[in-house]
């Protein structure tokens, strides 16, 4: 899950943008003076939220530290002053965007998403465990170099698997990762997309393990 950074001295709007993103999927971590901002940032950290007028250090001068300690997380600033002068200094000090206040949660959403996309380094398209290769990008599984056909929510499976290798997930983790908009499918589904995919890997069928209390797994034979 993408952690965001908060920095903002208000805490109406503090709390309204934290409620926001979580409800949007995303954990936040609150600070409500650039010191404490620069305390909470860590690796973890997949963008920050950056208010401009901060009591001490101000929101530019934090995102100038950032940058010369060669960090290149995302900044987006929050400003009630919209003038060119400070969008330009913004974007000197290394922001990577800017809102300006008041702003709806639709805007904020928008461009916190785009930011991180923007931003967030290219995911591998394939993924390999022992004879099974799968293309995220193009959808394709082969084994031993040849395409297998697996269904939508199969390949989902799969690739979630391959994605995430020597984890065990259990049914209600990969009706929870794969069926978002439906949460209404039971355990038996699974079971039943498993059996379909064992069946498709036929001698390589041990690749898919399955461990009692722990759940599924990948593993190269
Ligand atoms: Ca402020």
């Amino acid at each position: 899950m993408e952690e965001i950074l908060i920095v903002e001295d208000e805490r109406d709007i503090r709390e309204i943008l934290s409620f926001n993103l979580e409800r949007a999927g995303y954990r936040t971590v609150e600070a409500s003076t650039a010191e404490e901002g620069l305390e909470k940032l860590t690796q973890s950290t997949s963008l920050i939220l950056l208010d401009v007028m901060l009591p001490g250090m101000s929101g530019f001068e934090m995102a100038s530290t950032i940058r010369e300690a060669d960090s290149h997380v995302p900044i987006i600033f929050l400003t009630a002053r919209s003038s060119e002068e400070d969008v330009l200094n913004g974007f000197k000090s290394g922001g990577d965007d800017y809102i300006a206040k008041p702003f709806s949660r639709a805007e904020l959403l928008a461009r916190v998403k785009a930011v991180l996309k923007r931003t967030s380094p290219p995911m591998p398209t394939k993924y390999e465990c022992g004879p099974l290769v799968i293309d995220i990008e193009s959808s394709t599984a082969t084994l031993d170099g040849k395409v297998i056909l697996f269904s939508r929510k199969e390949f989902d499976i799969l690739a979630f698997l391959i994605r995430n290798q020597g984890s065990y997930f259990s049914r209600s983790d990969l009706i929870r990762e794969l069926w978002v908009d439906a949460p209404y499918v039971i355990d038996r589904t699974i079971d039943v997309h498993i059996a379909h995919i064992r069946t498709k890997l036929g001698p390589y069928k041990d690749l898919l393990v399955s461990r009692n209390g722990f759940g599924y797994t990948l593993i190269p034979g």
